[in-house]
């Protein structure tokens, strides 16, 4: 799919790693699930397909007895713990400002819990249009199905829209959602790999990335970041 030119409506947004730094350990998330299911009798090989969330899904059809529940239970601990351990980037305020100022509408999506990214970002809500964490909608990405419902509720189309992440995750969603894509390195994949999962740019972090889509053409003619006087459009917020 080519990638949309024409002036951006609407920025999605990533949340770990492209607006708040968060650490948390997949690994001994992995171990923990998996240490459960085997206490509850689950026998051969750990599914290999798909991420965590997705391995569990399938764990938990096989095995039943509420083990899918207890398993998001103990990876939500996991999120918490990180998230008391967690920062919001310096610019996430301002940019997240900024870009509704411009009267770009924005979105945040994310495959972590809601509970843990308000811990880091307890006022998220007053600084966007959506927030769609992975409890807001029935799949995640990958599925494109995250962003587009996040975009439905701005009343934006995917052609006016860019989903910004620092996975190759993100830039194959935005791929699938049929929306332009920005890689930034600040989280666990560099320029290089972003760019070679497909990304049209790739920024070392989303600190000047109004600026870095106004120089590529697609916040249209004028400079709307710097001379914005009208109040931000948010459709969706109450
Ligand atoms: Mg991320």
């Amino acid at each position: 799919m080519s990638t949309p030119e024409g002036r951006l409506r609407a920025l999605i947004f990533d949340f770990d790693g492209t607006l708040a730094e968060l650490n948390i350990d997949f690994a001994a998330m992995r171990q923990t699930v998996e240490a459960l299911a085997r206490d509850r009798g689950f026998a051969g090989p750990w599914p290999a397909a798909g991420y965590l969330l997705e391995q569990v899904a399938e764990v938990s059809a096989r095995l039943g007895n509420g083990y899918g529940r207890q398993a998001l239970e103990l990876i939500e601990a996991v999120e918490l713990e990180a998230a008391a351990r967690g920062r919001l980037f310096a610019f996430t305020r301002p940019l997240l400002v900024q870009a509704q100022q411009a009267g770009l509408a924005v979105a945040i999506i994310s495959r972590n819990c809601g509970p843990a990214i308000r811990r880091v970002f307890p006022d998220i809500e007053r600084h966007c249009g959506v927030f769609a964490p992975r409890e807001a909608v029935p799949r995640v990405k990958p599925d494109p199905g995250h962003p587009l419902t996040a975009l439905a509720a701005l009343g934006v189309g995917p052609e006016a829209a860019v989903l910004i992440g620092d996975h190759p995750v993100d830039i194959q969603t935005a791929r699938a959602a049929g929306c332009r894509a920005v890689g930034v390195a600040s989280g666990r994949v560099d320029r290089a790999g972003l760019l070679a999962a497909g990304a049209d740019l790739a920024l070392n972090d989303a600190a000047n990335l109004l600026e870095a889509l106004a120089s590529r053409g697609w916040l249209g003619s004028r400079l709307a970041f710097s001379d914005q006087i009208e109040p931000p459009k948010q459709p969706g917020r109450g």
